[in-house]
């Protein structure tokens, strides 16, 4: 067996930033949710990614949890979520008691459809908001889903947790929408080893969410509550790592890019393996490389067969309306999320590997059509 390959793993900086950062925090004992690091991580957040407000969170859920929440979901208002992402996606539309409806994606982009979109309002014209996603750091068709939910008076928000550094039309994704979520759990682009960003362009909004974040503690001497609390607020240790790893993120991105470029010049012709769609108006992050086989060769064979070598791919997201537990919620029309699952597999993407290691890829998969 060769030597272990993962699909992703956390990759700090060379020259150890993050480190440097977080002995700031130890030396001033700053090692709570205050502190420089916190204060700083969401200003760097906002300037890099053009945002005009951000709070530093624990968790990308907690962050989609508190958007839900300043968007004003409360019990059984609809959310229209997108089918095909991760749980944590749409677990936060239960927390506060509200109903998803699942949306269907578009081939074209692998994300909402802005037509399931339309056809849902047409069944729910009270939603109160939409979550859209930019899988796989490919981002949504924004200019479409925008108008959408703008005619129909509902608020948009990003979850961009898997596209830091990616672009639609030259602006960054999780920027189009109300807010704009995004994750540094340990699998993503940027690594806090787990942490969470929300973004905005209103800051009474984003001022509202740290406090909400902080246990909602009114302006008193005595601990007093006029509303419910949470316990969301990323710590100064955290955001000292975040600091760090932001230094690095357009590193990591053109590394993404060219694990990418590698694996489209080995493998693109062989039959029945497409790659993720590419689109003129996106620049993506390229964080997982992911194809579609719609020939003999299914995603098991390639999953097996790395495995085999002690290199981990894994499936596409499983679409949420296929989920046991989300499986009684109405999902709106096509097949698109559920085909792009079967036939999808994401291959090894870490910003770690070598020329060698993604040969030693290319070869276990291009053996497969011998
Ligand atoms: C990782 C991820 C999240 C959740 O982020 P956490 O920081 O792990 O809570 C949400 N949505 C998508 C699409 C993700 O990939």
């Amino acid at each position: 067996m060769g030597k272990q390959i993962l699909l992703v793993s956390p990759h700090m900086s060379e020259e150890g930033f993050e480190q440097d950062f977080v002995k700031e925090a130890f030396d001033s004992n700053w090692i709570t949710s205050l502190g420089k690091n916190v204060d700083e991580f969401e200003k760097e957040f906002a300037l890099k990614t053009e945002s005009k407000h951000a709070a530093a969170l624990i968790t990308g859920t907690a962050a989609i949890h508190l958007a839900l929440k300043a968007a004003g979901v409360e019990k059984d208002d609809i959310v229209f979520c997108q089918s095909l992402t991760f749980s944590a996606t749409a677990n936060p539309i239960i927390y506060q008691n509200a109903t998803p409806v699942f949306i269907d994606s578009d081939l074209k982009t692998w994300n909402m459809c802005p037509l399931a979109l339309e056809k849902a309002f047409e069944r729910y014209p009270h939603a109160k908001a939409v979550i859209v996603v930019h899988l796989y750091g490919l981002s949504t068709d924004m200019d479409e889903i925008v108008k959408i939910c703008k005619e129909h008076n509902a608020v948009l928000i990003e979850d961009a947790a898997e596209s830091l550094g990616s672009y639609y039309k030259g602006k960054h994704t999780g920027t189009f929408g109300d807010y704009g979520v995004f994750s540094f759990n340990g699998n993503k682009i940027i690594t806090t080893s787990g942490g969470g960003m929300l973004v905005s362009q209103d800051k009474g909004k984003i001022e509202k969410v740290r406090f909400w974040s902080t246990q909602s503690k009114d302006e008193a001497r005595h601990y007093q509550h006029s509303e419910i609390g949470f316990n969301y607020r990323m710590s100064n240790i955290l955001a000292g790592i975040g600091r760090g790893q932001l230094k690095v993120l357009d590193r990591r991105v053109a590394k993404k890019k060219y694990i990418f470029e590698f694996y489209k010049k080995e493998l693109s012709n062989l039959q029945g393996l497409e790659f993720m769609p590419e689109n003129s108006w996106n620049e993506p992050n390229f964080w997982l490389t992911c194809i579609q086989l719609n020939g003999k060769i299914k995603p098991i064979d390639i999953m097996e067969a790395l495995e085999k070598d002690n290199i981990e791919a894994r499936p596409i997201w499983k679409p949420m309306h296929l989920q046991p537990f989300f499986k009684k919620y109405d999902h709106i029309a096509g097949t698109v999320a559920e085909s792009l699952f079967e036939n999808g597999v994401c291959l090894p993407s870490d910003t770690k590997m070598t020329d060698e290691d993604l040969k030693r890829i290319c070869l276990i998969i291009k053996g497969l059509w011998e």
